[in-house]
Protein backbone atom coordinates (compact mmCIF):
# COMPACT_ATOMS: atom_id res chain seq x y z
CA UNK A 1 0.00 0.00 0.00
CA UNK A 2 1.60 3.22 -1.03
CA UNK A 3 1.44 5.88 1.69
CA UNK A 4 1.32 9.45 0.54
CA UNK A 5 3.27 12.25 2.47
CA UNK A 6 1.11 14.49 4.89
CA UNK A 7 2.04 17.17 2.92
CA UNK A 8 -0.37 15.98 -0.02
CA UNK A 9 -2.96 14.39 2.34
CA UNK A 10 -3.75 17.86 3.67
CA UNK A 11 -4.07 19.70 0.37
CA UNK A 12 -7.66 20.39 -0.89
CA UNK A 13 -8.02 19.29 -4.10
CA UNK A 14 -6.89 20.98 -6.81
CA UNK A 15 -10.33 22.47 -7.26
CA UNK A 16 -10.01 22.83 -11.46
CA UNK A 17 -8.80 18.79 -11.89
CA UNK A 18 -12.29 18.55 -9.89
CA UNK A 19 -14.16 20.88 -12.00
CA UNK A 20 -12.93 18.93 -15.14
CA UNK A 21 -13.97 15.59 -13.47
CA UNK A 22 -17.61 16.86 -12.83
CA UNK A 23 -17.84 18.52 -16.46
CA UNK A 24 -17.29 14.42 -17.17
CA UNK A 25 -19.59 13.53 -14.90
CA UNK A 26 -22.22 15.65 -16.60
CA UNK A 27 -21.49 14.88 -20.28
CA UNK A 28 -21.53 11.16 -19.18
CA UNK A 29 -25.51 11.98 -17.82
CA UNK A 30 -26.09 13.88 -21.45
CA UNK A 31 -25.96 17.35 -20.40
CA UNK A 32 -25.02 19.62 -23.22
CA UNK A 33 -22.03 21.55 -21.29
CA UNK A 34 -20.97 24.91 -21.91
CA UNK A 35 -17.95 25.90 -19.70
CA UNK A 36 -17.45 29.24 -18.29
CA UNK A 37 -15.17 27.54 -15.74
CA UNK A 38 -11.56 27.91 -16.52
CA UNK A 39 -9.57 30.83 -17.17
CA UNK A 40 -8.18 29.68 -20.95
CA UNK A 41 -8.50 32.00 -23.53
CA UNK A 42 -10.22 30.83 -26.94
CA UNK A 43 -8.30 32.62 -29.24
CA UNK A 44 -5.05 31.54 -31.02
CA UNK A 45 -1.56 32.38 -30.37
CA UNK A 46 -0.96 35.03 -32.91
CA UNK A 47 0.71 33.70 -36.26
CA UNK A 48 3.91 35.50 -36.28
CA UNK A 49 4.74 34.03 -32.71
CA UNK A 50 3.51 30.45 -34.11
CA UNK A 51 5.94 30.94 -37.10
CA UNK A 52 8.70 31.72 -35.18
CA UNK A 53 8.40 28.97 -32.97
CA UNK A 54 8.34 26.80 -36.22
CA UNK A 55 11.29 28.25 -37.59
CA UNK A 56 13.28 28.06 -34.61
CA UNK A 57 12.41 24.40 -33.86
CA UNK A 58 13.97 23.56 -36.64
CA UNK A 59 17.11 24.76 -35.45
CA UNK A 60 19.24 22.17 -34.00
CA UNK A 61 21.18 24.09 -32.00
CA UNK A 62 17.53 24.92 -30.29
CA UNK A 63 17.05 21.00 -29.31
CA UNK A 64 19.89 20.90 -26.27
CA UNK A 65 19.14 22.40 -22.83
CA UNK A 66 18.69 25.72 -22.40
CA UNK A 67 19.82 27.86 -19.48
CA UNK A 68 18.93 27.94 -16.22
CA UNK A 69 17.75 31.46 -16.04
CA UNK A 70 16.76 31.50 -19.44
CA UNK A 71 18.78 33.13 -22.49
CA UNK A 72 19.51 36.61 -22.10
CA UNK A 73 17.72 37.66 -25.42
CA UNK A 74 14.20 36.79 -23.82
CA UNK A 75 15.13 38.33 -20.09
CA UNK A 76 16.43 41.53 -22.60
CA UNK A 77 12.88 41.46 -24.51
CA UNK A 78 11.44 41.46 -20.99
CA UNK A 79 13.51 44.27 -19.31
CA UNK A 80 12.76 46.23 -22.61
CA UNK A 81 8.91 45.08 -22.67
CA UNK A 82 9.17 46.78 -18.72
CA UNK A 83 10.37 50.07 -19.53
CA UNK A 84 8.04 50.64 -22.51
CA UNK A 85 5.25 49.77 -20.48
CA UNK A 86 5.69 50.45 -17.18
CA UNK A 87 8.93 53.01 -17.66
CA UNK A 88 11.11 49.81 -15.54
CA UNK A 89 14.74 49.81 -15.87
CA UNK A 90 15.72 46.23 -14.78
CA UNK A 91 18.93 44.30 -15.25
CA UNK A 92 18.19 41.49 -17.40
CA UNK A 93 21.13 39.72 -16.17
CA UNK A 94 20.09 40.22 -12.34
CA UNK A 95 16.49 41.18 -12.09
CA UNK A 96 14.70 38.96 -14.35
CA UNK A 97 14.36 35.03 -14.99
CA UNK A 98 12.52 33.04 -17.06
CA UNK A 99 9.88 30.52 -15.95
CA UNK A 100 8.05 27.89 -17.28
CA UNK A 101 4.47 29.63 -17.07
CA UNK A 102 4.33 32.28 -13.91
CA UNK A 103 2.32 29.39 -11.51
CA UNK A 104 5.80 27.34 -11.76
CA UNK A 105 7.60 30.76 -10.07
CA UNK A 106 4.85 31.42 -8.02
CA UNK A 107 5.30 27.97 -6.10
CA UNK A 108 9.20 27.93 -6.67
CA UNK A 109 9.70 31.09 -4.50
CA UNK A 110 7.83 29.77 -1.30
CA UNK A 111 10.26 26.86 -1.36
CA UNK A 112 13.14 29.36 -1.46
CA UNK A 113 11.84 31.64 1.38
CA UNK A 114 9.32 30.12 3.50
CA UNK A 115 10.15 27.43 6.40
CA UNK A 116 7.60 25.25 8.46
CA UNK A 117 5.28 27.23 10.05
CA UNK A 118 6.33 30.45 8.83
CA UNK A 119 2.97 32.46 7.86
CA UNK A 120 2.19 34.08 4.08
CA UNK A 121 -0.28 36.08 3.81
CA UNK A 122 -2.64 35.10 0.65
CA UNK A 123 -5.21 37.25 -0.89
CA UNK A 124 -8.88 35.92 0.08
CA UNK A 125 -10.65 35.26 -2.68
CA UNK A 126 -7.36 34.69 -4.26
CA UNK A 127 -5.76 32.00 -7.01
CA UNK A 128 -5.66 29.07 -5.09
CA UNK A 129 -1.77 28.38 -6.19
CA UNK A 130 -0.69 30.90 -3.51
CA UNK A 131 -2.03 28.47 -0.46
CA UNK A 132 -1.20 25.67 -1.93
CA UNK A 133 2.49 26.98 -2.56
CA UNK A 134 2.28 27.91 1.32
CA UNK A 135 0.58 24.21 2.44
CA UNK A 136 3.39 22.31 0.94
CA UNK A 137 6.43 24.42 2.14
CA UNK A 138 4.33 23.48 5.43
CA UNK A 139 4.03 27.27 5.90
CA UNK A 140 0.70 28.76 6.89
CA UNK A 141 -1.34 30.32 4.95
CA UNK A 142 -3.16 33.82 6.81
CA UNK A 143 -6.27 35.60 4.18
CA UNK A 144 -5.96 38.98 3.42
CA UNK A 145 -9.74 39.58 3.20
CA UNK A 146 -10.83 40.56 0.18
CA UNK A 147 -14.89 42.57 0.64
CA UNK A 148 -17.00 44.06 -1.69
CA UNK A 149 -17.62 47.25 0.34
CA UNK A 150 -13.86 47.57 -0.31
CA UNK A 151 -14.39 47.33 -4.02
CA UNK A 152 -12.15 43.75 -3.19
CA UNK A 153 -9.03 45.63 -2.76
CA UNK A 154 -7.17 44.83 1.06
CA UNK A 155 -7.25 46.63 4.20
CA UNK A 156 -4.61 46.79 5.92
CA UNK A 157 -5.98 47.48 9.14
CA UNK A 158 -7.66 43.66 8.97
CA UNK A 159 -4.57 41.94 9.57
CA UNK A 160 -3.62 42.00 13.22
CA UNK A 161 -0.70 43.72 13.94
CA UNK A 162 1.17 39.98 15.69
CA UNK A 163 0.16 38.14 12.56
CA UNK A 164 1.81 41.18 10.84
CA UNK A 165 4.88 40.86 12.20
CA UNK A 166 4.98 37.42 11.77
CA UNK A 167 4.38 37.29 8.24
CA UNK A 168 7.43 36.53 6.23
CA UNK A 169 5.67 36.77 2.74
CA UNK A 170 2.66 38.02 0.76
CA UNK A 171 1.13 37.14 -2.28
CA UNK A 172 -0.93 40.12 -4.18
CA UNK A 173 -2.94 39.99 -7.46
CA UNK A 174 -4.15 42.51 -9.44
CA UNK A 175 -6.17 42.76 -12.15
CA UNK A 176 -7.48 40.03 -9.69
CA UNK A 177 -8.80 36.31 -10.65
CA UNK A 178 -11.33 35.61 -9.77
CA UNK A 179 -13.00 39.19 -8.70
CA UNK A 180 -11.80 41.39 -11.77
CA UNK A 181 -10.90 44.34 -9.51
CA UNK A 182 -8.00 46.58 -10.15
CA UNK A 183 -5.36 48.60 -7.95
CA UNK A 184 -3.83 51.36 -8.46
CA UNK A 185 -0.86 52.89 -7.82
CA UNK A 186 -1.90 54.46 -4.21
CA UNK A 187 -2.86 51.55 -3.75
CA UNK A 188 0.15 49.93 -4.20
CA UNK A 189 2.36 52.52 -2.58
CA UNK A 190 0.06 51.45 0.68
CA UNK A 191 1.17 47.54 -0.11
CA UNK A 192 4.49 48.37 -0.29
CA UNK A 193 4.64 50.77 2.74
CA UNK A 194 2.60 48.08 5.06
CA UNK A 195 5.26 45.31 3.81
CA UNK A 196 8.17 47.09 4.69
CA UNK A 197 7.16 48.49 7.88
CA UNK A 198 6.72 44.51 8.69
CA UNK A 199 9.31 43.22 6.80
CA UNK A 200 7.19 41.21 4.41
CA UNK A 201 8.47 40.11 0.94
CA UNK A 202 5.28 40.80 -1.66
CA UNK A 203 5.28 38.15 -4.38
CA UNK A 204 3.15 40.40 -6.90
CA UNK A 205 1.06 38.41 -9.25
CA UNK A 206 0.87 40.81 -12.56
CA UNK A 207 -0.12 37.83 -14.86
CA UNK A 208 -3.32 39.64 -15.85
CA UNK A 209 -1.61 43.36 -16.29
CA UNK A 210 -2.69 43.69 -20.06
CA UNK A 211 -6.37 42.83 -19.63
CA UNK A 212 -7.64 46.09 -18.99
CA UNK A 213 -10.59 47.58 -19.51
CA UNK A 214 -12.46 51.25 -20.12
CA UNK A 215 -9.31 53.11 -20.46
CA UNK A 216 -7.81 51.70 -16.79
CA UNK A 217 -3.96 50.72 -17.34
CA UNK A 218 -2.47 48.23 -14.77
CA UNK A 219 0.83 49.34 -13.03
CA UNK A 220 3.81 46.91 -12.18
CA UNK A 221 4.26 46.93 -8.57
CA UNK A 222 8.18 48.10 -9.79
CA UNK A 223 6.75 51.32 -10.12
CA UNK A 224 6.37 52.50 -6.69
CA UNK A 225 9.25 53.62 -4.89
CA UNK A 226 11.09 51.34 -2.41
CA UNK A 227 8.95 48.59 -3.41
CA UNK A 228 12.26 46.71 -5.48
CA UNK A 229 13.69 46.48 -2.26
CA UNK A 230 11.28 44.07 -0.88
CA UNK A 231 9.28 42.74 -4.62
CA UNK A 232 9.27 39.84 -7.12
CA UNK A 233 6.91 40.31 -9.56
CA UNK A 234 5.17 37.53 -11.81
CA UNK A 235 4.24 37.84 -15.47
CA UNK A 236 2.80 35.72 -17.70
CA UNK A 237 2.67 35.50 -21.59
CA UNK A 238 -0.03 32.89 -21.04
CA UNK A 239 -3.08 35.82 -21.12
CA UNK A 240 -1.13 38.57 -22.92
CA UNK A 241 -0.37 36.70 -25.91
CA UNK A 242 -3.11 33.55 -25.59
CA UNK A 243 0.34 30.93 -24.85
CA UNK A 244 -1.64 29.16 -22.11
CA UNK A 245 -0.14 25.93 -23.62
CA UNK A 246 3.64 27.38 -24.27
CA UNK A 247 4.46 27.69 -20.58
CA UNK A 248 6.32 30.49 -20.50
CA UNK A 249 6.49 33.47 -18.07
CA UNK A 250 9.14 35.94 -16.28
CA UNK A 251 9.94 37.00 -12.60
CA UNK A 252 11.09 40.06 -12.33
CA UNK A 253 12.45 42.60 -9.43
CA UNK A 254 14.56 41.83 -6.23
CA UNK A 255 17.88 40.81 -7.19
CA UNK A 256 18.31 39.03 -3.99
CA UNK A 257 14.83 37.17 -4.74
CA UNK A 258 15.77 36.28 -7.90
CA UNK A 259 18.94 34.55 -7.25
CA UNK A 260 16.81 32.79 -4.59
CA UNK A 261 14.34 31.67 -7.19
CA UNK A 262 16.85 30.84 -9.52
CA UNK A 263 18.58 28.70 -7.28
CA UNK A 264 15.65 26.66 -6.55
CA UNK A 265 14.67 26.08 -9.95
CA UNK A 266 18.16 25.30 -11.13
CA UNK A 267 17.56 21.88 -9.20
CA UNK A 268 14.02 21.39 -10.16
CA UNK A 269 14.09 21.69 -13.83
CA UNK A 270 16.49 22.86 -16.46
CA UNK A 271 14.48 25.26 -18.50
CA UNK A 272 12.59 26.53 -21.31
CA UNK A 273 12.58 25.37 -24.40
CA UNK A 274 14.29 27.78 -26.70
CA UNK A 275 12.30 27.74 -29.64
CA UNK A 276 9.13 29.12 -26.94
CA UNK A 277 12.21 31.79 -25.85
CA UNK A 278 12.60 33.30 -29.44
CA UNK A 279 8.73 32.91 -29.91
CA UNK A 280 7.88 34.81 -26.25
CA UNK A 281 10.70 37.64 -28.09
CA UNK A 282 8.86 37.81 -30.50
CA UNK A 283 5.36 38.38 -29.07
CA UNK A 284 7.35 41.33 -26.44
CA UNK A 285 8.76 43.61 -29.57
CA UNK A 286 6.02 42.71 -32.10
CA UNK A 287 3.36 41.98 -30.76
CA UNK A 288 2.64 45.06 -28.11
CA UNK A 289 -0.35 45.87 -29.08
CA UNK A 290 -1.94 41.97 -29.30
CA UNK A 291 -3.47 42.42 -25.72
CA UNK A 292 -5.17 45.80 -26.40
CA UNK A 293 -7.47 43.99 -29.19
CA UNK A 294 -8.21 41.12 -26.78
CA UNK A 295 -9.10 43.84 -24.38
CA UNK A 296 -11.85 44.65 -26.36
CA UNK A 297 -13.00 41.45 -27.26
CA UNK A 298 -13.55 40.46 -23.19
CA UNK A 299 -14.44 43.98 -22.42
CA UNK A 300 -17.72 43.17 -25.14
CA UNK A 301 -17.79 39.68 -23.52
CA UNK A 302 -17.78 41.33 -19.69
CA UNK A 303 -20.61 44.06 -21.18
CA UNK A 304 -22.38 40.99 -22.09
CA UNK A 305 -22.13 38.97 -18.85
CA UNK A 306 -23.08 42.51 -16.44
CA UNK A 307 -26.16 43.30 -19.15
CA UNK A 308 -28.14 39.46 -19.04
CA UNK A 309 -27.22 39.90 -15.27
CA UNK A 310 -28.59 43.29 -14.65
CA UNK A 311 -32.04 42.11 -16.40
CA UNK A 312 -32.30 39.73 -14.00
CA UNK A 313 -31.90 42.31 -11.01
CA UNK A 314 -28.24 41.05 -10.16
CA UNK A 315 -26.01 43.76 -9.30
CA UNK A 316 -22.55 42.97 -10.08
CA UNK A 317 -19.33 45.43 -9.60
CA UNK A 318 -17.75 45.50 -12.77
CA UNK A 319 -14.73 44.22 -13.17
CA UNK A 320 -11.91 46.43 -14.80
CA UNK A 321 -9.12 43.84 -15.59
CA UNK A 322 -9.15 40.54 -16.45
CA UNK A 323 -11.83 37.75 -18.26
CA UNK A 324 -13.79 37.39 -15.22
CA UNK A 325 -17.00 38.36 -13.80
CA UNK A 326 -17.82 37.47 -9.51
CA UNK A 327 -20.85 37.42 -9.86
CA UNK A 328 -23.40 36.91 -6.25
CA UNK A 329 -24.93 33.69 -5.73
CA UNK A 330 -28.94 34.08 -4.74
CA UNK A 331 -29.71 33.87 -1.14
CA UNK A 332 -30.17 30.58 0.19
CA UNK A 333 -27.85 29.05 -2.01
CA UNK A 334 -24.18 28.53 -1.42
CA UNK A 335 -21.49 29.11 -3.95
CA UNK A 336 -21.12 25.40 -4.51
CA UNK A 337 -24.76 24.08 -4.64
CA UNK A 338 -25.35 27.44 -6.83
CA UNK A 339 -22.67 26.31 -9.34
CA UNK A 340 -24.42 22.39 -9.07
CA UNK A 341 -27.49 23.83 -9.78
CA UNK A 342 -26.22 25.56 -12.84
CA UNK A 343 -24.36 22.63 -14.26
CA UNK A 344 -26.85 20.45 -13.68
CA UNK A 345 -29.87 22.44 -14.55
CA UNK A 346 -29.20 24.48 -17.41
CA UNK A 347 -25.52 22.84 -18.41
CA UNK A 348 -23.83 25.65 -17.58
CA UNK A 349 -20.40 25.30 -15.71
CA UNK A 350 -18.98 28.15 -13.33
CA UNK A 351 -16.75 27.43 -10.64
CA UNK A 352 -17.96 28.26 -7.14
CA UNK A 353 -16.24 30.94 -5.41
CA UNK A 354 -15.66 28.86 -2.06
CA UNK A 355 -12.33 27.50 -4.47
CA UNK A 356 -11.12 30.62 -4.11
CA UNK A 357 -11.48 31.06 -0.21
CA UNK A 358 -13.80 31.32 2.69
CA UNK A 359 -14.11 35.18 1.80
CA UNK A 360 -14.75 33.57 -1.74
CA UNK A 361 -18.27 32.08 -0.46
CA UNK A 362 -21.53 33.90 -1.74
CA UNK A 363 -19.75 34.01 -5.29
CA UNK A 364 -19.03 31.75 -8.49
CA UNK A 365 -16.79 33.42 -10.97
CA UNK A 366 -17.91 33.05 -14.93
CA UNK A 367 -14.96 33.46 -17.50
CA UNK A 368 -15.68 34.37 -20.47
CA UNK A 369 -12.96 32.80 -22.32
CA UNK A 370 -16.04 31.10 -25.05
CA UNK A 371 -17.12 32.37 -28.26
CA UNK A 372 -19.38 35.15 -28.11
CA UNK A 373 -21.87 32.52 -29.43
CA UNK A 374 -21.19 30.39 -26.67
CA UNK A 375 -21.63 32.68 -24.10
CA UNK A 376 -24.72 34.16 -25.54
CA UNK A 377 -26.40 30.36 -25.50
CA UNK A 378 -24.87 30.41 -21.86
CA UNK A 379 -26.66 33.56 -20.81
CA UNK A 380 -29.74 32.73 -22.64
CA UNK A 381 -30.40 29.97 -20.72
CA UNK A 382 -29.31 31.31 -17.62
CA UNK A 383 -32.01 34.45 -17.91
CA UNK A 384 -34.70 31.76 -19.22
CA UNK A 385 -34.31 29.45 -16.08
CA UNK A 386 -33.82 32.18 -13.61
CA UNK A 387 -36.54 34.32 -14.95
CA UNK A 388 -39.03 31.52 -14.21
CA UNK A 389 -40.05 31.71 -10.61
CA UNK A 390 -39.94 27.61 -9.56
CA UNK A 391 -36.48 27.68 -9.91
CA UNK A 392 -35.86 28.32 -5.95
CA UNK A 393 -37.76 25.45 -4.91
CA UNK A 394 -35.37 22.82 -6.39
CA UNK A 395 -32.18 21.20 -5.14
CA UNK A 396 -28.84 20.25 -7.11
CA UNK A 397 -28.23 16.26 -6.91
CA UNK A 398 -24.39 16.70 -7.94
CA UNK A 399 -22.11 17.16 -5.53
CA UNK A 400 -19.12 19.97 -5.94
CA UNK A 401 -17.37 18.60 -3.26
N1 LIG B 1 -1.63 33.96 -11.71
C1 LIG B 1 -2.97 34.00 -11.81
C2 LIG B 1 -3.71 34.99 -10.98
C3 LIG B 1 -3.65 33.13 -12.67
O1 LIG B 1 -4.98 33.18 -12.75
C4 LIG B 1 -2.90 32.20 -13.43
C5 LIG B 1 -3.57 31.25 -14.33
O2 LIG B 1 -4.75 31.11 -14.38
C6 LIG B 1 -1.51 32.20 -13.28
C7 LIG B 1 -0.91 33.09 -12.43
C8 LIG B 1 -0.66 31.20 -13.99
O3 LIG B 1 -0.47 31.47 -15.30
P1 LIG B 1 0.69 30.80 -16.14
O4 LIG B 1 1.36 29.76 -15.28
O5 LIG B 1 0.05 30.24 -17.33
O6 LIG B 1 1.66 31.91 -16.43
Amino acid sequence: MIKKSKRIENLPPYLFARIDQLKEEAIKRGIDIISLGIGDPDQPTPMPVVQKLCEEALNPANHRYSSYEGMLEFRKAVADWYKYRFNVDLDPKKEVLTLIGSKEGLVHIIWGLVDKEDIVLCPDPGYPVYKIATLLAEGIPYPIPLKKENKFLPKWEDIPSDIAKKSKVMFLNYPSNPTGAVIDKHGLEEAVSFARENDIVILYDNAYSEITFDGFVAPSILEIKGAKDIALEFGSLSKTFNMTGWRIGYAVGNSDLISILSTVKTNVDSGVFQAIQYAGIEALYNLRDFPKESSKIYQNRRDMVLDAFKDLGVEILPPKGTFYVWVPVPEGFTSTDFAAFLLEEIGVLVVPGIGYGDYGEGYIRISTTVEENKLKEALRRIKEFFGKGDWKSKKPSLLLK
